[in-house]
């Protein structure tokens, strides 16, 4: 479809938030790689949430959900149809509790980090481990997010699901069918919020382990840099960063892409890297792990989007 066309669909003042056109999607990952997203929509509540996802439907344009795009590899040539980003969906509530449990309601735009603060500030255990991973609510129980023996789905109660027909429905959390960094969310399905259960402890207890996450976490991964975390899930009972440390890859660079020297499993953008370079990277990682270990690397991050059109 045409600029003009996708114009005409979602004139100006039409829903509560914004929509832009053409937007750039490096302006949108953590890692600062990804061509123009066709269209670009933030709406403001629900119904503007609802209304936009009518009117793609309609006109047959696919919807991509945004977190912060801390997982994601964005191809050069950008996002077919429209990337819909929840960052105006971020409260966090209590629903109810007692004298062991709280259960919260947490919107899927919020901020992984704000609800781990938020649980250390009551004293509000079972998220501990989630301490310093960027990105959104939504964007963990979609990838099922986790470290130091914790994910997100241990929390999780139920997600209420914004599905392909236009639907709103209510899931418990044994209803999806959640992996080592997957979930059975489906591509074209927007989780909205979701219902968290955590045990009410000492607020000590809680704020000493996730310090102790943190420094971790700052002592063995570059954090400052432009990266997706890690590029490659662990193969069972292995590490893959130290498959890529042990095949030489540390310090490998195509373009701008380049392997961390702090944690191999982690590719850095040292500049204007592309999404083709970082592809080729994870080619050529891939095989010397291969040739090295025998074991095949699948990736963690997700790679979505479409190749620069050439010509
Ligand atoms: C420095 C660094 C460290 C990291 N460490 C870890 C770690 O220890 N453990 C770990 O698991 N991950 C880690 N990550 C990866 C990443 O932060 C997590 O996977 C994070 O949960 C992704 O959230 P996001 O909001 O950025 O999702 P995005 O990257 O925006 O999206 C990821 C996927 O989730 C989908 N999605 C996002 N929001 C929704 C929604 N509302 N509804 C439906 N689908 C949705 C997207 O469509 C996409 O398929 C790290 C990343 C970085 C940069």
């Amino acid at each position: 479809m045409k600029i003009q066309e996708l114009k005409d669909i979602f004139p100006e003042g039409l829903f509560e938030g914004e929509v832009r056109f053409m937007e750039p999607m490096r302006s949108h990952t953590s890692l600062r790689i990804g061509g123009p997203a066709d269209i670009f929509a933030v709406p403001r509540d629900l119904s503007s949430l609802i209304n936009i996802h009518k009117r793609l439907r309609k006109n047959g344009i696919p919807a991509f959900p945004l977190g912060s795009g801390t997982n994601l590899l964005v191809k050069d040539g950008g996002i077919e149809g429209a990337v819909i980003s929840l960052s105006f969906f971020r409260r966090i509530g209590v629903l109810s509790q007692d004298s062991e449990y709280v259960h919260l309601a947490v919107e899927a735009g919020a901020l992984l980090q704000r609800l781990v603060h938020y649980a250390v500030e009551n004293g509000y255990s079972g998220i501990e481990g989630l301490a310093g991973i960027p990105g959104t609510v939504g964007g963990a129980i979609c990838g099922n997010s986790g470290a130091h023996g914790y994910e997100m789905k241990d929390a999780l109660v139920s997600v209420e699901i914004l599905n392909k027909t236009g639907s709103v429905k209510k899931t418990d959390a044994e209803g999806i069918s959640f992996g080592y960094r997957s979930s059975g969310v489906l591509s074209d399905e927007l989780i909205l919020d979701a219902e968290l259960k955590l045990e009410i402890r000492d607020t000590e207890e809680v704020s000493k382990k996730v310090e102790n996450f943190l420094r971790m976490r700052r002592e063995s991964q570059p954090v400052w840099e432009h990266t997706a975390g890690c590029v490659f899930k662990n193969p069972p009972g292995l590490s893959a960063g130290k498959l890529i440390d042990e095949a030489g890859c540390k310090g490998r660079r195509i373009g701008e892409i380049e392997v961390s020297t702090l944690h191999a499993n982690f590719f850095i953008n040292k500049g204007a890297g592309t999404a083709s370079d970082f592809v080729r990277l994870m080619e050529e990682v891939g095989l010397r792990v291969k040739e090295r270990s025998g074991v095949i690397l699948e990736p963690e991050i997700k790679i979505v989007g479409r190749d620069l059109a050439h010509g």
